[in-house]
Protein backbone atom coordinates (compact mmCIF):
# COMPACT_ATOMS: atom_id res chain seq x y z
CA UNK A 1 0.00 0.00 0.00
CA UNK A 2 1.50 3.12 -0.84
CA UNK A 3 -0.14 4.97 2.11
CA UNK A 4 -0.62 2.34 4.65
CA UNK A 5 1.39 4.46 7.04
CA UNK A 6 -1.24 6.52 7.40
CA UNK A 7 -3.68 3.90 7.34
CA UNK A 8 -4.88 3.78 3.89
CA UNK A 9 -4.40 0.97 1.10
CA UNK A 10 -4.45 1.97 -1.95
CA UNK A 11 -4.59 -0.27 -4.92
CA UNK A 12 -3.26 1.58 -7.71
CA UNK A 13 -0.82 4.41 -7.93
CA UNK A 14 -4.20 5.87 -9.95
CA UNK A 15 -6.13 6.74 -6.55
CA UNK A 16 -4.08 9.48 -5.71
CA UNK A 17 -4.51 11.41 -9.00
CA UNK A 18 -8.40 10.57 -8.83
CA UNK A 19 -8.60 11.92 -5.28
CA UNK A 20 -7.42 15.13 -6.33
CA UNK A 21 -10.19 15.33 -8.94
CA UNK A 22 -13.39 14.17 -6.53
CA UNK A 23 -15.96 16.50 -6.46
CA UNK A 24 -18.36 14.45 -4.13
CA UNK A 25 -18.21 12.50 -1.58
CA UNK A 26 -21.32 9.94 -0.72
CA UNK A 27 -21.54 8.22 2.45
CA UNK A 28 -22.93 4.90 3.64
CA UNK A 29 -24.64 5.16 7.42
CA UNK A 30 -24.70 1.98 8.80
CA UNK A 31 -21.08 1.13 9.77
CA UNK A 32 -19.45 4.00 7.94
CA UNK A 33 -20.83 7.53 9.39
CA UNK A 34 -22.31 5.60 12.70
CA UNK A 35 -20.59 2.77 14.58
CA UNK A 36 -22.34 -0.08 13.31
CA UNK A 37 -22.96 -1.90 16.25
CA UNK A 38 -26.60 -1.08 17.46
CA UNK A 39 -28.33 -1.97 20.21
CA UNK A 40 -31.97 -2.89 21.01
CA UNK A 41 -33.85 -0.43 23.01
CA UNK A 42 -37.30 -1.73 22.76
CA UNK A 43 -39.49 -4.57 21.11
CA UNK A 44 -42.83 -3.86 20.39
CA UNK A 45 -45.59 -6.89 19.51
CA UNK A 46 -48.28 -5.96 17.34
CA UNK A 47 -50.22 -8.50 16.90
CA UNK A 48 -52.81 -10.30 19.50
CA UNK A 49 -51.13 -13.49 21.58
CA UNK A 50 -47.13 -12.08 20.58
CA UNK A 51 -45.62 -10.62 23.93
CA UNK A 52 -41.55 -8.95 23.63
CA UNK A 53 -39.65 -12.03 24.39
CA UNK A 54 -41.75 -13.65 21.47
CA UNK A 55 -41.41 -11.23 18.85
CA UNK A 56 -37.97 -11.05 20.10
CA UNK A 57 -36.88 -14.77 20.60
CA UNK A 58 -38.43 -15.75 17.27
CA UNK A 59 -36.28 -12.86 15.24
CA UNK A 60 -33.56 -14.13 16.51
CA UNK A 61 -33.75 -17.71 15.77
CA UNK A 62 -33.79 -16.38 12.16
CA UNK A 63 -31.15 -13.50 12.52
CA UNK A 64 -28.52 -16.16 14.44
CA UNK A 65 -28.21 -17.72 10.88
CA UNK A 66 -27.24 -13.54 9.80
CA UNK A 67 -23.95 -11.65 9.91
CA UNK A 68 -26.01 -8.44 9.38
CA UNK A 69 -25.36 -5.76 12.43
CA UNK A 70 -28.80 -5.71 13.54
CA UNK A 71 -28.75 -9.52 13.42
CA UNK A 72 -25.63 -9.28 15.99
CA UNK A 73 -27.87 -6.69 18.43
CA UNK A 74 -31.01 -8.78 18.08
CA UNK A 75 -29.50 -12.16 18.99
CA UNK A 76 -27.55 -10.98 22.01
CA UNK A 77 -30.49 -8.91 23.09
CA UNK A 78 -32.82 -11.96 22.75
CA UNK A 79 -30.07 -14.22 25.05
CA UNK A 80 -29.67 -11.50 27.45
CA UNK A 81 -33.53 -11.41 28.00
CA UNK A 82 -36.54 -14.20 27.43
CA UNK A 83 -34.04 -16.32 25.07
CA UNK A 84 -33.66 -17.07 21.75
CA UNK A 85 -36.48 -19.68 20.46
CA UNK A 86 -35.05 -23.47 20.13
CA UNK A 87 -37.11 -23.75 16.55
CA UNK A 88 -35.83 -25.48 13.77
CA UNK A 89 -34.91 -23.11 10.96
CA UNK A 90 -34.93 -24.25 7.74
CA UNK A 91 -34.38 -22.33 3.93
CA UNK A 92 -32.48 -19.33 5.44
CA UNK A 93 -32.33 -16.49 2.81
CA UNK A 94 -30.87 -12.72 3.12
CA UNK A 95 -32.24 -10.49 1.15
CA UNK A 96 -29.78 -8.00 0.45
CA UNK A 97 -30.74 -4.40 1.89
CA UNK A 98 -33.96 -5.40 3.37
CA UNK A 99 -33.30 -8.81 5.56
CA UNK A 100 -33.89 -12.07 6.02
CA UNK A 101 -36.68 -14.91 5.73
CA UNK A 102 -36.69 -18.57 6.53
CA UNK A 103 -39.42 -21.14 7.45
CA UNK A 104 -39.41 -21.68 11.30
CA UNK A 105 -41.06 -24.65 12.58
CA UNK A 106 -43.39 -22.63 15.23
CA UNK A 107 -45.03 -25.90 17.13
CA UNK A 108 -42.34 -28.12 18.16
CA UNK A 109 -41.60 -28.28 21.69
CA UNK A 110 -38.36 -26.74 22.34
CA UNK A 111 -39.39 -23.60 20.46
CA UNK A 112 -42.42 -23.02 23.25
CA UNK A 113 -39.80 -22.59 25.55
CA UNK A 114 -39.49 -19.08 24.52
CA UNK A 115 -42.18 -18.74 22.19
CA UNK A 116 -44.93 -19.59 24.94
CA UNK A 117 -47.00 -22.64 24.69
CA UNK A 118 -50.33 -20.63 23.25
CA UNK A 119 -47.99 -19.75 20.24
CA UNK A 120 -45.79 -22.75 20.44
CA UNK A 121 -48.54 -25.45 20.07
CA UNK A 122 -51.49 -23.49 18.28
CA UNK A 123 -53.55 -25.94 16.66
CA UNK A 124 -51.63 -28.89 18.15
CA UNK A 125 -49.27 -29.92 15.94
CA UNK A 126 -46.25 -28.71 14.57
CA UNK A 127 -46.18 -26.54 11.78
CA UNK A 128 -43.98 -24.23 10.25
CA UNK A 129 -44.24 -20.78 9.17
CA UNK A 130 -42.78 -18.08 7.12
CA UNK A 131 -40.34 -15.19 9.18
CA UNK A 132 -39.20 -12.53 7.64
CA UNK A 133 -37.38 -10.24 9.70
CA UNK A 134 -36.34 -7.07 7.62
CA UNK A 135 -37.37 -3.26 7.03
CA UNK A 136 -40.97 -2.32 5.89
CA UNK A 137 -39.62 -3.09 1.97
CA UNK A 138 -39.63 -6.48 3.03
CA UNK A 139 -42.91 -7.16 4.63
CA UNK A 140 -43.84 -5.34 1.70
CA UNK A 141 -42.53 -7.41 -1.06
CA UNK A 142 -44.92 -9.99 0.09
CA UNK A 143 -47.94 -8.13 0.49
CA UNK A 144 -47.97 -7.88 4.56
CA UNK A 145 -49.66 -5.12 5.55
CA UNK A 146 -48.53 -3.49 8.82
CA UNK A 147 -51.75 -1.93 10.98
CA UNK A 148 -51.84 1.62 10.88
CA UNK A 149 -51.43 2.47 14.86
CA UNK A 150 -48.23 -0.02 14.49
CA UNK A 151 -46.94 1.86 11.78
CA UNK A 152 -47.56 4.98 14.11
CA UNK A 153 -45.77 4.08 16.63
CA UNK A 154 -42.88 3.17 14.84
CA UNK A 155 -42.85 6.23 12.82
CA UNK A 156 -42.70 7.95 15.79
CA UNK A 157 -39.07 5.88 17.12
CA UNK A 158 -37.86 6.47 13.72
CA UNK A 159 -38.22 10.15 13.61
CA UNK A 160 -36.14 10.28 17.19
CA UNK A 161 -33.28 7.66 15.21
CA UNK A 162 -34.09 4.69 15.75
CA UNK A 163 -33.87 2.15 13.20
CA UNK A 164 -36.89 0.26 13.21
CA UNK A 165 -36.80 -4.31 12.01
CA UNK A 166 -40.49 -5.49 11.60
CA UNK A 167 -41.52 -9.08 11.87
CA UNK A 168 -43.71 -11.08 9.89
CA UNK A 169 -45.09 -14.66 10.50
CA UNK A 170 -46.92 -15.91 7.35
CA UNK A 171 -48.90 -13.03 5.92
CA UNK A 172 -49.25 -11.37 9.00
CA UNK A 173 -46.59 -8.22 11.09
CA UNK A 174 -46.28 -9.41 14.60
CA UNK A 175 -44.35 -7.23 16.09
CA UNK A 176 -40.93 -4.81 15.40
CA UNK A 177 -37.64 -3.98 17.53
CA UNK A 178 -36.15 -0.77 18.12
CA UNK A 179 -32.62 -0.32 17.55
CA UNK A 180 -30.47 2.53 17.54
CA UNK A 181 -26.59 3.32 16.91
CA UNK A 182 -24.73 6.19 17.76
CA UNK A 183 -22.35 8.26 15.18
CA UNK A 184 -18.82 7.17 15.37
CA UNK A 185 -17.21 9.93 18.01
CA UNK A 186 -14.68 10.63 14.50
CA UNK A 187 -17.02 11.47 12.05
CA UNK A 188 -18.30 15.06 12.70
CA UNK A 189 -14.75 16.14 12.11
CA UNK A 190 -14.01 14.15 9.09
CA UNK A 191 -17.21 15.88 7.50
CA UNK A 192 -16.45 18.63 8.53
CA UNK A 193 -12.80 18.81 6.83
CA UNK A 194 -14.45 17.38 3.56
CA UNK A 195 -16.87 20.36 3.88
CA UNK A 196 -13.56 22.79 4.31
CA UNK A 197 -12.65 20.99 0.82
CA UNK A 198 -15.88 22.38 -0.63
CA UNK A 199 -16.96 19.14 -1.80
CA UNK A 200 -20.93 18.30 -2.05
CA UNK A 201 -21.97 15.77 0.37
CA UNK A 202 -24.57 12.99 0.79
CA UNK A 203 -25.27 10.09 2.65
CA UNK A 204 -27.39 7.36 1.26
CA UNK A 205 -28.48 4.56 3.08
CA UNK A 206 -30.54 0.63 3.25
CA UNK A 207 -32.98 2.55 6.33
CA UNK A 208 -35.62 4.52 6.68
CA UNK A 209 -36.14 7.63 5.93
CA UNK A 210 -36.39 8.78 9.72
CA UNK A 211 -32.78 7.56 10.89
CA UNK A 212 -31.24 8.57 7.67
CA UNK A 213 -32.97 12.02 8.05
CA UNK A 214 -31.50 11.93 11.50
CA UNK A 215 -27.86 11.08 10.83
CA UNK A 216 -27.46 13.61 8.17
CA UNK A 217 -28.80 16.66 9.90
CA UNK A 218 -27.03 15.93 13.03
CA UNK A 219 -23.74 16.24 10.47
CA UNK A 220 -24.97 19.02 8.27
CA UNK A 221 -25.46 17.25 5.33
CA UNK A 222 -28.30 18.55 3.38
CA UNK A 223 -28.66 15.30 1.03
CA UNK A 224 -29.87 11.64 2.37
CA UNK A 225 -31.09 9.14 0.64
CA UNK A 226 -33.11 6.41 2.57
CA UNK A 227 -34.38 2.96 1.50
CA UNK A 228 -31.81 2.61 -1.07
CA UNK A 229 -30.90 -0.90 -2.27
CA UNK A 230 -27.80 -2.13 -3.13
CA UNK A 231 -28.14 -1.05 -6.88
CA UNK A 232 -29.98 1.94 -5.97
CA UNK A 233 -26.75 3.08 -4.62
CA UNK A 234 -24.85 2.64 -7.63
CA UNK A 235 -27.65 3.87 -9.58
CA UNK A 236 -27.54 7.06 -7.17
CA UNK A 237 -23.45 7.44 -8.24
CA UNK A 238 -24.42 6.71 -11.56
CA UNK A 239 -26.71 9.72 -11.60
CA UNK A 240 -24.10 12.24 -10.50
CA UNK A 241 -21.56 10.98 -13.13
CA UNK A 242 -23.77 11.23 -15.65
CA UNK A 243 -23.67 14.89 -14.71
CA UNK A 244 -19.84 15.54 -14.69
CA UNK A 245 -19.54 14.92 -10.76
CA UNK A 246 -16.89 12.64 -9.76
CA UNK A 247 -17.95 10.45 -7.04
CA UNK A 248 -16.07 9.55 -3.68
CA UNK A 249 -18.09 7.07 -2.04
CA UNK A 250 -17.18 5.48 1.80
CA UNK A 251 -19.12 2.56 2.21
CA UNK A 252 -18.84 -0.59 4.58
CA UNK A 253 -21.24 -3.47 3.60
CA UNK A 254 -21.19 -6.62 1.82
CA UNK A 255 -24.76 -4.42 -0.12
CA UNK A 256 -21.81 -1.44 -0.53
CA UNK A 257 -20.17 -3.90 -3.10
CA UNK A 258 -21.76 -2.59 -6.45
CA UNK A 259 -21.37 1.54 -5.82
CA UNK A 260 -17.69 1.10 -4.74
CA UNK A 261 -17.04 -0.33 -8.08
CA UNK A 262 -19.47 1.95 -9.96
CA UNK A 263 -17.53 5.11 -7.69
CA UNK A 264 -14.63 7.17 -9.34
CA UNK A 265 -13.08 6.04 -5.94
CA UNK A 266 -14.80 3.56 -3.90
CA UNK A 267 -13.72 3.50 -0.13
CA UNK A 268 -14.27 0.68 1.90
CA UNK A 269 -13.48 1.13 5.66
CA UNK A 270 -12.27 -1.71 7.85
CA UNK A 271 -13.57 -4.55 9.14
CA UNK A 272 -15.47 -4.29 5.99
CA UNK A 273 -17.17 -7.60 4.43
CA UNK A 274 -14.20 -8.87 2.06
CA UNK A 275 -16.70 -8.56 -0.91
CA UNK A 276 -16.81 -4.26 -0.50
CA UNK A 277 -12.57 -4.84 0.27
CA UNK A 278 -11.97 -6.55 -2.95
CA UNK A 279 -14.48 -3.60 -5.09
CA UNK A 280 -13.01 -0.68 -3.51
CA UNK A 281 -9.98 1.49 -5.27
CA UNK A 282 -8.69 1.89 -1.53
CA UNK A 283 -9.01 0.74 1.82
CA UNK A 284 -9.18 2.81 5.46
CA UNK A 285 -6.86 0.01 7.32
CA UNK A 286 -7.69 1.96 10.84
CA UNK A 287 -11.40 2.54 11.00
CA UNK A 288 -11.15 6.46 11.21
CA UNK A 289 -13.07 8.20 8.78
CA UNK A 290 -10.66 11.37 8.65
CA UNK A 291 -8.42 9.29 6.42
CA UNK A 292 -11.07 10.26 3.35
CA UNK A 293 -10.52 13.53 3.32
CA UNK A 294 -6.45 12.80 4.76
CA UNK A 295 -7.04 11.03 1.71
CA UNK A 296 -7.88 13.79 -0.73
CA UNK A 297 -4.84 16.15 0.40
CA UNK A 298 -2.61 13.36 -0.52
CA UNK A 299 -4.12 13.08 -3.97
CA UNK A 300 -3.71 16.90 -4.04
CA UNK A 301 -0.41 17.56 -2.77
CA UNK A 302 0.72 14.20 -5.14
CA UNK A 303 -0.47 15.73 -8.35
CA UNK A 304 0.64 19.61 -7.62
CA UNK A 305 4.43 17.73 -7.27
CA UNK A 306 3.82 15.66 -10.35
CA UNK A 307 2.56 18.95 -12.06
CA UNK A 308 5.32 21.27 -10.67
CA UNK A 309 7.97 18.71 -11.77
CA UNK A 310 6.28 18.55 -15.56
CA UNK A 311 6.45 22.48 -15.82
CA UNK A 312 10.30 22.00 -14.69
CA UNK A 313 10.71 19.56 -17.31
CA UNK A 314 9.12 21.09 -20.07
CA UNK A 315 11.30 24.42 -19.37
CA UNK A 316 14.13 22.54 -18.86
CA UNK A 317 13.88 21.26 -22.33
CA UNK A 318 12.46 24.43 -24.43
CA UNK A 319 15.20 26.20 -22.93
CA UNK A 320 17.49 23.49 -23.62
CA UNK A 321 17.31 21.85 -26.68
CA UNK A 322 17.74 25.44 -28.92
CA UNK A 323 20.82 25.95 -27.07
CA UNK A 324 21.82 22.65 -28.17
CA UNK A 325 21.09 23.02 -31.37
CA UNK A 326 22.45 26.13 -31.34
CA UNK A 327 26.27 24.79 -29.98
CA UNK A 328 25.73 26.74 -26.88
CA UNK A 329 25.45 23.59 -24.79
CA UNK A 330 28.09 21.29 -24.08
CA UNK A 331 26.59 17.95 -25.06
CA UNK A 332 27.50 16.61 -21.69
CA UNK A 333 25.83 19.01 -19.83
CA UNK A 334 22.99 18.86 -22.09
CA UNK A 335 22.82 15.22 -21.48
CA UNK A 336 22.83 15.51 -17.86
CA UNK A 337 19.97 18.13 -18.00
CA UNK A 338 17.47 15.65 -20.00
CA UNK A 339 18.33 13.00 -17.30
CA UNK A 340 17.86 15.84 -15.08
CA UNK A 341 14.48 16.88 -15.66
CA UNK A 342 13.58 12.81 -15.96
CA UNK A 343 14.54 12.36 -12.68
CA UNK A 344 12.40 15.01 -11.67
CA UNK A 345 9.32 13.73 -13.10
P1 LIG B 1 -26.95 0.61 5.25
O1 LIG B 1 -27.19 0.99 3.83
O2 LIG B 1 -27.51 1.65 6.18
O3 LIG B 1 -25.54 0.28 5.56
P2 LIG B 1 -27.83 -2.14 4.76
O4 LIG B 1 -27.81 -1.97 3.29
O5 LIG B 1 -26.87 -3.08 5.38
O6 LIG B 1 -27.81 -0.72 5.54
O7 LIG B 1 -29.28 -2.62 5.20
C1 LIG B 1 -30.38 -1.85 4.83
C2 LIG B 1 -31.56 -2.17 5.68
O8 LIG B 1 -31.97 -3.51 5.45
C3 LIG B 1 -31.31 -2.07 7.16
O9 LIG B 1 -31.49 -0.79 7.63
C4 LIG B 1 -32.35 -3.03 7.70
O10 LIG B 1 -33.58 -2.36 7.82
C5 LIG B 1 -32.48 -4.07 6.62
N1 LIG B 1 -31.73 -5.30 6.90
C6 LIG B 1 -30.76 -5.86 6.15
N2 LIG B 1 -30.34 -7.02 6.66
C7 LIG B 1 -31.03 -7.19 7.81
C8 LIG B 1 -31.07 -8.21 8.83
N3 LIG B 1 -30.29 -9.31 8.79
N4 LIG B 1 -31.92 -8.03 9.84
C9 LIG B 1 -32.73 -6.96 9.91
N5 LIG B 1 -32.74 -5.98 8.99
C10 LIG B 1 -31.93 -6.09 7.96
MG1 LIG C 1 -23.38 -0.06 5.87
Amino acid sequence: GVASGRGILLKSGDVLETAARVTDVVLDKTGTLTRGAPSVVGCFPVAPGWGEDEVLGLAAAVERKSEHVHARAIVEAARAGGGVADAEVSGFRAVPGRGVVASVELGSRAASAVLGSRLASAGGASRTSRVRVGNRGLLADEGIAVPVDALERAGALENEGHTVVWVGVDGRAVGFVALADAVRPETPAAIAALRARRLGLAVVSGDAAGPTARVAGALGIGRAEAEVTPQGKREVVEAMQRDGRRVLFAGDGVNDAPVLSQADLGVAVARGADVSLESADAVLVRDDLRLVPDLLRLGRRATNVIRGNLFWAFAYNVAGIPLAVAGALHPLVAAAAMAASSLFV
